[in-house]
């Protein structure tokens, strides 16, 4: 009967890996997409940024938040973003691969399923990837860091890519426009943009320089409907993800 077959099989269980993660520490997802290199070109994104994908990702990071109550912060930039999950979560017994699977299919369904409303003239020409990882950081100051680290990597890529387009866009070749960025410094870039191009760098969105930052916040009107969450998310590209003053919001 079924109790017998059950018995003699069920050992193959035995064969899965614990992979809980350790108690009592930040658990940051991160997913990043596939090829969106690629993806970006088949796609004619504008460049150096397109707008209707950073909007796409956020919308999208908004539905995992919704979806997992536990995420407290998430920060995006390019074809990334970052969750982090309480440090006392249970979610999942706090298994790494179901964390990640379920964090990461339910943003690249988010973002076919609103593909359409972001880039209401140019179809998805196929199903996109996204990548995910989990890691964690034992104290705040970590967590705080590798925040800095995502938002740094944002603006040392926004900075190349701003200048990298202004001279393509200009008519300079691929190559030559690499060529001329080899070997250069921050400040060298910055001045590049002001002087041939009369762009202030500090001048261009932040939303391009510093990245995406969600936050829970409580919403003000309380609207008492039993499946009306009574937390709104709020949305900030002004933060700086620096050691300083508002250190204590990760604690
Ligand atoms: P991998 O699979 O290793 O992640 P990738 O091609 O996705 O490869 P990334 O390092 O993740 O490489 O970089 C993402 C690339 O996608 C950027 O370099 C840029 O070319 C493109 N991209 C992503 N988002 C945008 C956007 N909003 N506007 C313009 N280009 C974008
Ligand atoms: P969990 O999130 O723990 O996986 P679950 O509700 O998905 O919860 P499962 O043990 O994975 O539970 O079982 C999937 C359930 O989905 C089935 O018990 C059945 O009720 C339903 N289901 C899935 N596929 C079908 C199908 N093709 N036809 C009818 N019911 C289905
Ligand atoms: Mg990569
Ligand atoms: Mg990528
Ligand atoms: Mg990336
Ligand atoms: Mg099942
Ligand atoms: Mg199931």
């Amino acid at each position: 009967g079924r109790v017998m077959a059950n018995s003699k099989y069920e050992y193959v269980r035995k064969f899965e890996q614990s992979d809980t993660c350790l108690p009592n520490t930040w658990i940051v997802v991160r997913l990043d997409g596939k090829c969106f290199h690629r993806f970006s070109e088949s796609h004619g994104f504008e460049k150096p940024n397109d707008l209707r994908c950073l909007s796409l990702m956020t919308n999208s990071a908004q539905c995992v938040m919704k979806e997992f109550s536990d995420i407290v912060l998430a920060y995006g930039q390019s074809d990334e973003y970052s969750f982090v999950l309480r440090r006392d979560t249970t979610l999942y017994s706090r298994r790494a691969s179901k964390l990640i699977s379920t964090m990461s299919s339910h943003f690249a369904s988010s973002f076919v399923f609103h593909w359409s409303k972001f880039f209401p003239i140019s179809p998805l020409l196929y199903p996109p990837t996204f990548d995910g990882r989990v890691v964690l950081y034992p104290t705040s100051a970590n967590l705080r860091d590798y925040l800095s680290w995502r938002q740094a990597d944002c603006h040392i890529n926004n900075l190349y890519n701003t200048c990298f387009w202004a001279l393509v866009h200009d008519g300079m070749t691929n190559t030559d426009a690499v060529k001329q960025l080899k070997g250069t410094l921050s400040s060298d870039k910055n001045e590049l943009l002001f002087s041939r191009f009369n762009i202030n760098y500090n001048n261009i969105p932040p939303v391009y320089r510093k990245g995406t930052t969600l936050i829970w916040s409580s919403q003000k009107e309380t609207v008492r409907s039993k499946d009306c969450s009574r937390r709104a998310i709020r949305s900030r590209h002004d933060k700086d993800m620096l050691p300083g003053k508002d250190s204590r919001e990760c604690n």
